[in-house]
């Protein structure tokens, strides 16, 4: 017989909240620094409230010195870093546009994918898992395809690589009249960063990499010719919830209602940028530089190899190489369960291939990577 309605809702009997407490070493989320938290447990205020408006500037404002630059258009976006990525993407590509994507990590297939769901043609440059993309290869791909958008990725997540020569493929893009959209999901705040010194039309990131602060409030700095390009679009963006022309009444002078902002997020973002500045952002850089630097010795000492050549090395994101005949995943189940410690395998082509380790913001501290090589170790032995 069917039981009566009310007793398929008992109440669960759910005991209170005790996360672990783990070092967190893989590729984001990083290490929260305590005024981070703190600041996340404060009142809540309104999203319109004049104290929240002072906020909102202050964030800018910290952002734009982050990202260097004195963009107008720099905000948070409400979300993780796919929806900055995806505010990018969807708001520069407009439908029949073709946007240039690499292929040299997971996250040039995601701006492919997102690229397409805003009307996009896709076109490709090559270059390996694990090597960054050759000027060359862009100019011939700019000669073929003659793309409207060129999208880029700083620093790949899932290859530990980073991309040099900016300032050399912006000028490639902007020679033939494109613009040009950064991922800095894994750099901003941790690996040198120059928007506006490198020319770059549209940079996005996430919060949870090397500011060292819980996702929900995504950074994206656009300059304001790809703002003109947004607000001149002939048809508006796929996505009403991401359309900047719509977040310009909120975030521009207006101030005016489109959404309820992520208050505590935007919160705990202002309190992680502005350890940024009092750190200095060249120190900060300097530091990741070095703790990753001892990171990566330690890990060769042990005779393991980085996935990345040392010209192409991403600090914030180390890339080791699983040595031949080991179990990576019962290698980091074990740092798990014996050390408190997360690190993670390999995405994509890389799995199974490498351990991805992360040096990132508050993760990057000397005491972090003492724990990861002996831990490392002692779980290879
Ligand atoms: N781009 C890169 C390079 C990333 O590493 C990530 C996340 O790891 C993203 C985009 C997407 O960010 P999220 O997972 O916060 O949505």
């Amino acid at each position: 017989m069917q039981q009566p309605e009310l007793d398929r809702f008992e109440a669960p009997d759910v005991s209170e909240l005790t996360p672990p407490t783990r070092t967190l070493m893989g590729p984001g989320p990083s290490d929260v620094h305590p005024r981070v938290l703190r600041a996340m447990s404060t009142p809540l205020v309104g999203h319109l409230d004049p104290s929240f408006v002072e906020i909102m500037d202050e964030t800018q404002e910290l952002l734009r010195y982050t990202f260097q630059t004195d963009n107008q258009w720099t905000i948070p976006v409400s979300g993780t870093g796919s929806a900055s990525m995806e505010a990018a993407i969807g708001n520069l590509v407009e439908p029949d546009d073709t946007m240039l994507v690499p292929t040299n990590g997971y996250f040039g297939g995601r701006m492919a994918e997102m690229a397409r769901r805003a009307g996009g043609n896709v076109v490709e440059v090559d270059a390996p898992w694990g090597e960054p993309l050759d000027p060359v290869d862009v100019e011939a791909a700019f000669d073929e395809h003659q793309p409207d958008v060129f999208g880029f990725v700083h620093a790949e997540t899932s290859t530990g690589v980073r991309q040099p020569d900016v300032p050399e493929l912006t000028s490639i893009a902007h020679d033939h009249d494109a613009y040009v959209i950064a991922d800095c999901v894994t750099s901003l705040g941790g690996v040198s960063l120059k928007v506006d010194e490198w020319d770059v039309d549209v940079a996005y990131s996430g919060p949870q990499k090397c500011l060292s602060c819980p996702p929900g409030a995504s950074p994206l700095t656009l300059n304001d010719r790809a703002m003109d390009k947004v607000l001149s679009r002939e048809e508006p963006s796929r996505s009403w919830y991401l359309d900047l022309s719509l977040l310009e009444g909120y975030w521009g002078e207006e101030r005016a209602y489109h959404h309820t902002a992520p208050i505590t997020n935007v919160y705990a973002l202002r309190e992680a940028l502005r350890l940024v500045a009092e750190e200095g952002i060249e120190s900060r850089w300097q530091r990741h530089r070095d703790t990753a630097g001892a990171l990566k010795a330690g890990v060769e000492a042990m005779g393991l190899e980085m996935n990345a050549d040392d010209e192409f090395w991403l600090p914030s994101l180390n890339a080791v190489r699983v040595p031949e005949g080991v179990d990576d995943g019962a290698v980091i189940a074990d740092l798990l369960e014996q050390y408190d410690l997360e690190i993670v395998s390999g995405l994509g082509d890389l799995e199974g291939e490498i351990f991805r380790i992360g040096c990132m913001g508050h993760s990057a501290r000397p005491e972090n990577v003492s724990l990861l090589v002996s831990a490392l170790g002692q779980t290879l032995a």
